[in-house]
């Protein structure tokens, strides 16, 4: 068995345990720090309330390819976009992805994965979806982190949405950096050859999916490497635009 699928079978039974737990040891907010009242998922309602969702499906299409649009050529344009947040320096969503990412609460990564589901629906991406493909981590940062959290996001949308995920289509090469202060093209150009495809048949139609979007120039990268290995239409799905 492959690593994360003992993990997830791990988890599931940690999060059994941990309704028990919970009695003894409570849950608490990752926005906020504040107890869990019951029924609340790793984030609680006055936190969830503050993030600064999107009203509807269109309108986040919409934000989402403004930003590529800005900042790329057409064809780096993803087909349809779907995004639950718009991320702010300072609000509680910054403390949540930063758990979600480094602190190892990979479970809000479920939640979110959960929630871009019910946002995605019936829609056209779920319509037009041979397979959800996580944004790859390189193996040396999946050692240090133990785990990809685009990955962790990706298993929740799939079991929705009933998709194959596949972690096998794309690989990263390349060890990158933080890409800060650089243009949105230069960090395309930084990051362009860091992704390679592993050479097994992609299909046609493909839902991609990151944590946090910000120029855009990682999701372009392995767009341009999905689709030079076959694949045709590329959607997006993340959880929150910082730009
Ligand atoms: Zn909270």
């Amino acid at each position: 068995m492959r690593p994360l699928v003992v993990f997830l079978l791990l988890n599931e039974t940690v999060e059994m345990l941990d309704e028990v737990l919970h009695i003894f040891y409570p849950r608490i907010c990752a926005g906020c720090d504040a107890l869990l009242a019951e029924g609340e998922r790793e984030i609680c309602r006055d936190c969830i309330v503050s993030f600064d969702r999107f009203s509807d499906a269109e309108a986040a299409d919409r934000a989402v390819k403004n930003v590529f649009m800005h900042n790329f050529a057409a064809g780096d344009i993803p087909q349809k976009a779907v995004t639950l947040y718009r991320f702010h320096k300072n609000d509680r969503l910054r403390k949540v992805i930063h758990a979600m990412k480094y602190e190892g609460v990979y479970r809000l990564g479920s939640l979110f994965g959960t929630l871009l589901a019910e946002m995605i629906g019936g829609s056209l991406i779920a319509g037009h979806c041979d397979c959800i493909v996580p944004v790859p981590l390189h193996k040396l940062k999946v050692i240090e982190r133990t785990y990809n959290q685009s990955e962790i996001i990706a298993r929740s949308l799939g079991a929705a949405l009933g998709k194959d995920v596949r972690v096998d289509l794309v690989t990263r090469t390349k060890y990158t950096e933080s890409q800060a202060g650089l243009s949105p093209r230069e960090r395309l150009r930084n990051v362009g050859n860091a992704f390679a495809p592993s050479g097994n048949a992609v299909p046609e139609n493909i839902l991609l999916v990151d944590d946090v979007l910000t120029t855009g120039s990682t999701v372009a990268a392995v767009m341009q490497s999905l689709k030079s290995a076959g694949a045709s239409n590329i959607s997006l799905a993340t959880i929150a635009l910082a730009a």
